[in-house]
């Protein structure tokens, strides 16, 4: 172990493991197949990191998240590490570049994007590699009983199989018991192996509150509770009324979604970060690899679609240990809809078959090709193009990835690039405009390769070399590629879609009982104990949660709404002889109804109401009329 901990503190700088991240590395290097299971912010990254740097040779990282690999590879380097990655929107050239490298033992990291992981040239050149670990990311997404399920995930196994002698870590923060069983089973584990951190968070309380209105008690609780916040809702819309309104009560507030533009959502997300705004109102957008400690509120407005996003979310609040909040306000409407979800999130088949057939055509892919082509995706400009409503659209693509046929990767940080769609002959032929002309011969001139792969070029040489300004520039790209004689992906955070199967005709779209109808239910099923959750009455918060996540030995946190009414009505020994004192001396003076009685004691209605059901079955006070039992000889 000294070994370790040096390493520790020789490249980060840190003295000991935090609790369990001893155990993982203990038993991954020891080459035993490994499942860690730690809430975010445990510090799952180190238990690859760290033992890969005792051993010989490279350790290969699966994880879907781009833009955190990038920042991992980018963490590692100023450590001093060398590290590379590999996913969608890499020229062929970068990643035969990179792929030789990892065969030179040029890293000591690879990550790799799941789609890109059972390439044909991936698994050729890392059979050349020298592997010493296969670290899986997020590995709950290799299981299809999870919330989350990746179909290039699975072919992890075809790694392995390759690299026998490799062990496997599979990390995650969010597993439930069948789902654990999964990764293990799907990873080709030699022996089951799970080492879990417990979920419980001993600082934070859960609270569900139903209320009819909810944007005024989201201003109580942020009333009642400084300190940071952060507030979801479903839809982009929302996010900004929210904020609004926050802001019409003198609460700072910001929104934030997916669909702002790069440049808005690092100032807004500062500016939350240093405390210039209090309360960010998101979608599920937000959160995703955000490191702030001191959230003091995470209030959820809309109903998440699982407990293990209810969770992730909830979560964010109280990382600094501190007492923190995660409230979920409900109502009656919630239940409606959901059912409305349920119907948008699966789309009729007909529907997704739809969407297929339009993004062949979109993309100009051929029945029978396309495999492993790689497309800048925007989902605004497709659903405009084809007319379609996009939600829908997307989640029918969400339902074409599941059925692995395509595979959407979350977008990231790309330099422009080009790719020139005629022929070199054709090009000449062309009738172009003197600028276009002069465009095409300084593009040429200045990169290879345009022809026969997308090639990084950038708009601000092009436009010195051109004497031109940057937006001439941009706009002439435009026009070429609007005549459609390049391919223009301008530098910008954008995702990207996959075709992960050759394009097939669409009445040939499989979409099984197990890739849609099996799917649907389990949906509706994380969807039911989401409102089982807001629903309950009886069971603590805390322990609902962490026995959705399989475990067992929980008590009940104390802090939660439903713990503190328990408490309310708890009666103690001094209590109940205190109240029956009084409730006696009442009754022998007048005899009154139940209601007046309550009314005139000073304490809690369900306490005092325990005594008198107590005090009626013991014969010590008379029903219906309340007396005192010696009294009743008076009445007839
Ligand atoms: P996870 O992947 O489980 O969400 P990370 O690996 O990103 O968590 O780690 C979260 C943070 O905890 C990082 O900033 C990391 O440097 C820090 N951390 C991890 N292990 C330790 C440790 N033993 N001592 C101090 N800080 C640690
Ligand atoms: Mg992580």
């Amino acid at each position: 172990m000294q070994k370790y901990l040096s390493i520790l503190k020789q490249y980060w700088g840190y003295d000991e493991f935090r609790p369990l991240q001893g155990d993982i590395i203990r038993s991954i290097a020891s080459g035993k197949d490994t499942l860690g299971l730690m809430p975010t912010g445990g510090g799952k990254s180190l238990t690859f990191q760290v033992p890969t740097m005792a051993m010989d040779g490279l350790c290969v990282v699966v994880t879907p998240l781009i833009a955190l690999m990038k920042d991992q590879v980018e963490n590692l380097k100023t450590r001093g590490i060398a590290a590379a990655a590999i996913f969608s929107g890499m020229s062929q050239n970068e990643i035969l570049m990179t792929l030789d490298n990892a065969v030179f033992e040029a890293y000591k990291f690879l990550y790799v994007s799941p789609e890109r992981l059972a390439t044909p040239i991936f698994m050729e050149k890392i059979k050349q590699a020298k592997v010493c670990m296969i670290a899986v990311d997020e590995s709950h997404c290799i299981s299809q009983w999870g919330y989350d399920f990746r179909p290039s995930y699975l072919r992890i196994a075809d790694v392995r199989e390759i690299l026998p002698d490799v062990p496997v870590l599979a990390l995650t923060a969010t597993a439930t018991p069948e789902v654990v069983e999964d990764i293990q089973l799907q990873l080709r584990f030699n022996k089951n192996n799970l080492f879990q951190k417990s979920f419980h968070r001993s600082n934070l309380v859960y609270v569900v509150r139903t209320v009819e209105n909810k944007d005024e008690n989201l201003l109580k609780i942020l009333h009642n509770v400084p300190g940071t916040s952060v507030v979801y809702v479903r839809n982009r819309k929302k996010t900004k009324e929210v904020a609004e309104f926050l802001n019409l009560n003198g609460i700072s507030a910001e929104n934030f979604h997916a669909g702002l533009k790069n440049e808005t959502k690092d100032a807004k997300q500062a500016r939350w970060k240093s405390g210039e705004t209090r309360v960010i109102v998101s979608t599920n957008a937000f959160g995703m690899g955000i490191d702030k400690s001191e959230v003091r509120t995470v209030v959820h407005l809309d109903l998440p679609d699982s407990l293990e996003a209810y969770f992730q979310e909830a979560g964010r609040a109280g990382r600094d240990e501190q007492k923190a909040y995660a409230v979920l306000l409900y109502n009656n409407g919630d239940a409606v809809k959901m059912k409305k979800r349920v119907a948008d999130t699966f789309p009729g088949k007909d529907m997704v078959r739809k969407v297929y057939e339009a993004l062949g055509n979109y993309y100009q892919v051929g029945v029978g090709s396309g495999l492993d082509k790689v497309f800048a995706f925007d989902i605004a400009d497709f659903c405009t193009k084809f007319k379609l409503p996009i939600l829908i659209t997307y989640n029918c693509l969400k339902i074409l990835q599941q059925a692995g046929y395509i595979e959407l990767t979350d977008e990231q940080d790309s330099s422009s690039r080009v790719l020139f769609t005629v022929g070199k002959d054709e090009l000449y032929k062309l009738k172009q405009t003197p600028e276009q002309d002069r465009l095409v011969h300084i593009l040429l001139r200045s990169y290879t390769g345009l022809f026969t792969d997308f090639a990084a070029i950038n708009e601000d040489t092009l436009a010195k070399r051109l004497e031109w300004t940057h937006d001439q520039v941009y706009e002439q790209l435009v026009g070429l590629s609007k005549e459609r004689i390049i391919q223009y992906i301008p530098r910008k955070k954008t995702p990207f879609l996959t075709y992960v199967h050759e394009r097939v005709t669409t009445d040939r779209v499989e979409l099984s009982k197990e890739t849609y109808d099996d799917r649907r239910d389990r949906y509706v099923s994380r969807v039911r104990s989401v409102l089982d959750y807001a629903q309950e009455e009886t069971i603590c918060r805390s322990q609902m949660l962490l026995m959705y996540f399989g475990e067992k030995e929980t008590k009940p946190c104390g802090k939660c709404d439903i713990c503190l009414k328990k408490r309310e009505s708890t009666l103690t020994d001094s209590d109940f002889d205190e109240i029956r004192q009084i409730i006696s001396e009442v009754l022998a003076i007048e005899s009154l109804s139940v209601n007046a009685l309550v009314k005139k004691i000073a304490h809690k209605e369900t306490k005092v109401l325990q005594v008198v059901r107590f005090m009626i079955d013991n014969g010590q006070i008379f029903e219906n009329k309340l007396m005192k039992l010696e009294n009743i000889s008076t009445l007839s």
